[in-house]
């Protein structure tokens, strides 16, 4: 049933977006990736899963920390069965020492850029009658840890507002949920491990297990896969009953 449906991952060339895109081109649905580059690769990778998949898979180019951009993202898509909010980044300093221009840039990437795209996603899916919205927040979405103002700010503010588009939506056959990751394995999880090793001077085995994953009880990461299964899961009629709420995918974080 999702076959031929649209679905627009926002931050989807990389990470866990790229995760998601993968496991919802291999259903069947036809996936619009994106991120703030237009580099040839960009499009190659689109074109590589498409041409695996069998799907119009493609990429548009947006910077989302412009509403605009945002917004005419979910023009250009032409549709938007599926909006899945997945762009973001993270910035760590004390509050007192926190770069004003990163806090509003984490704002925006982080949360506004998802009041925009589904803004203008949401009539899409009331005319199509049907519709999913998925928004990528974050363990720290439900709980803090110090030096993450912004990001915990964002976070809290995705939970809010998914709850407000459940709302307005309740007796229509569209939801809105989010997901609240933990620690994931990606590009830029991977990138912290030789600072931290150097830092704490310790192997990567304990690097890992004492320090990135010190809150996460499996002591494992998620996997892209994992959060792309738990995506697709919230697209099918089991989960239609599903909407203003949370999945964490935390290894038992959120549980601490
Ligand atoms: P990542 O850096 O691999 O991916 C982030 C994506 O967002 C990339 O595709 C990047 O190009 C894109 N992006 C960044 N700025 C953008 C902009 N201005 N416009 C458009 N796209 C932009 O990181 P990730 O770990 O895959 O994170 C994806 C999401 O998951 C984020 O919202 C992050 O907060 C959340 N998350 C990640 C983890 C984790 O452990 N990796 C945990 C919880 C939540």
């Amino acid at each position: 049933a999702l076959k031929g449906k649209t679905a627009i991952v926002t931050g989807s060339n990389s990470g866990i977006g790229l995760g998601i895109a993968r496991s919802f081109a291999a259903a069947g649905l036809d996936v619009v990736l994106n991120s703030f580059t237009d580099r040839d690769e960009d499009h190659a990778l689109a074109k590589e899963i498409a041409a695996e998949t069998r799907t119009k898979t493609r990429y548009i180019k947006a910077d989302l920390s412009n509403g605009d951009e945002a917004r005419a993202l979910v023009e250009q898509a032409g549709a938007c069965d599926v909006l899945v909010n997945n762009a973001g980044i993270q910035h760590v300093a004390g509050i007192d020492e926190f770069p004003a221009a990163k806090w509003d840039a984490i704002i925006a990437i982080n949360l506004s850029s998802a009041f925009h795209t589904t803004a203008a996603a949401l009539p899409m899916m009331r005319k199509a009658g049907w519709g999913r919205v998925i928004n990528i927040a974050s363990a720290h979405g439900l709980t803090a840890s110090p030096f993450k103002s912004a990001y915990v700010a964002a976070k809290h503010g995705v939970v809010g507002m998914t709850k407000v588009v459940a709302l307005e939506t309740a007796e229509e056959p569209i939801t809105a949920n989010a997901i609240c990751p933990g620690y994931v394995m990606t590009p830029l999880v991977e990138s912290q491990i030789p600072d931290t090793m150097e830092k704490y001077g310790m192997d990567r085995e304990t690097a890992i297990r004492e320090v990135l994953l010190q809150r996460q009880p499996s002591k494992e990461f998620a996997t892209t896969d994992q959060l792309g299964g738990t995506a697709l899961f919230l697209c099918t009629d089991h989960a239609a009953q599903i909407t203003g709420t949370t999945i964490s995918v935390d290894g038992g974080w959120t549980a601490l």
